[in-house]
């Protein structure tokens, strides 16, 4: 088990965009330094960290230095070349864990876990050629998608097959790229649950958030989500669930199809997310402070909801609403980023509704 860090310790974050730079905040605010490990430059999180290495992942010496100068890692994205973890374990504990990154960092092994767990997922099949998602279109049937198992986010390396007749044009946007086929989920919403889990064991979920998508990309997560009172419990027990099967440390997100079939799950981020904001201004201890508490080893804070939230995603030229937005009771949270691009989260905001 972890030790808990003290006070002045130093929390290395891999991954500088607006999820590292909210965790170095609430490091801060615990009295941790952090150190962020990033390749790009003007990093989102490089502005709030104590320290920044800009660096590739394939750069031995740098991750050497970045370990040698933490006392524990964690990271803000899934996709860390594997190599890299390898070193770095080394040098320091990284927690959420390697089994939560393998299962996470490929969709395939991700299903297959999860129905493991015996947990609902949509029906799936490894695709690796036109062979193989010819036999999975006639075991799934149509509507599907066609997803990479790999490096896929905010709906990017997917395509929809409506009919059999669109099998080609779908494998050709995988471009060669290990994928599976998930049959099409009829859902009546999204809904998202926000878990931690502590060195000892300790589990605490947030409220399940309902979410709305558009274009792949989160909008908007709405506090509370519409869910039953058995719905509600099942969503947090099955958060719970895939949490102590990783031995977690830290906190993930859980996406959840609702259905009329119960609750199916779409996928888990082994990480803060993003449709975990709300927490900021909804919630004592928010995410951010519950995952820099559980990987830092030290107990979990009070993670219940003291009011309804909507969170709003900025992106692209919602920037150009921000004077707006200061005017009026929503909570602002912008990550620093200097171009604007469209479909790039700039920033989000926070409308707690008053009773
Ligand atoms: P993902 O990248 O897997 O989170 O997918 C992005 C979004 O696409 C999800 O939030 C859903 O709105 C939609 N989606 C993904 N997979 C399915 C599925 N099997 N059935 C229906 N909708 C899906």
């Amino acid at each position: 088990m972890t030790k808990s860090l003290p006070v002045g310790a130093t929390v290395g974050i891999l991954g500088g965009g607006q999820l590292g730079r909210m965790l170095a905040v609430a490091a801060a605010r615990l009295g941790l330094k952090t150190h962020v490990f990033e390749p790009g430059a003007d990093a989102p999180a490089g502005d709030v960290a104590h320290q920044v290495t800009t660096a590739s992942y394939e750069d031995e010496a740098a991750l050497t230095a970045f370990g040698k100068a933490v006392d524990v890692i964690t990271y803000e994205f899934e996709n860390i070349p594997t190599a890299a973890l390898d070193l770095l374990e080394t040098r320091a504990p990284i927690h959420p864990g390697r089994q939560a990154l393998a299962t996470s960092q490929d969709r395939l092994t991700e299903k297959t876990f999860l129905q493991e767990l015996g947990l609902q997922t949509a029906p799936f099949a490894a695709v690796a050629n036109a062979a193989d998602l010819e036999a999975a279109i006639a075991s799934i049937g149509t509507p599907a998608i066609l997803k990479t198992r790999r490096l896929g986010y905010d709906g990017k390396g997917q395509a929809r097959i409506m009919s059999p007749d669109d099998a080609a044009a779908a494998l050709a946007d995988m471009a060669g790229a290990p994928a599976i086929l998930e049959g099409f989920v009829n859902f009546s919403h999204e809904v998202s649950v926000i878990g931690a889990r502590g060195p000892d064991g300790a589990v605490s979920c947030y409220d399940p958030g309902e979410n709305v998508h558009d274009a792949g990309i989160l909008r908007t997560t709405t506090v509370p989500a519409k869910l039953s009172p058995s719905q509600r419990t099942d969503a947090v027990l099955i958060a719970a669930r895939i949490l102590n099967a990783l031995d977690y440390v830290g906190v993930m997100g859980v996406e959840l199809f609702v259905t009329a079939q119960g609750l199916i799950v779409n996928e888990i981020a082994p990480r803060v997310h993003n449709s975990g904001h709300w927490t900021q201004n909804g919630c004592t201890i928010c995410q951010f402070e519950q995952h820099i508490r559980a990987v830092a080893g030290w107990p979990l804070g009070d993670g219940s909801r003291h009011a309804d939230v909507v969170m709003e995603n900025l992106i692209g030229a919602d920037m150009d609403r921000v004077p707006e937005l200061a005017k009026t009771d929503a909570a602002i949270h912008l990550y620093g980023k200097a171009e604007v691009k469209p479909g790039r989260k700039m920033g989000h905001v926070n409308r707690v509704i008053k009773a």
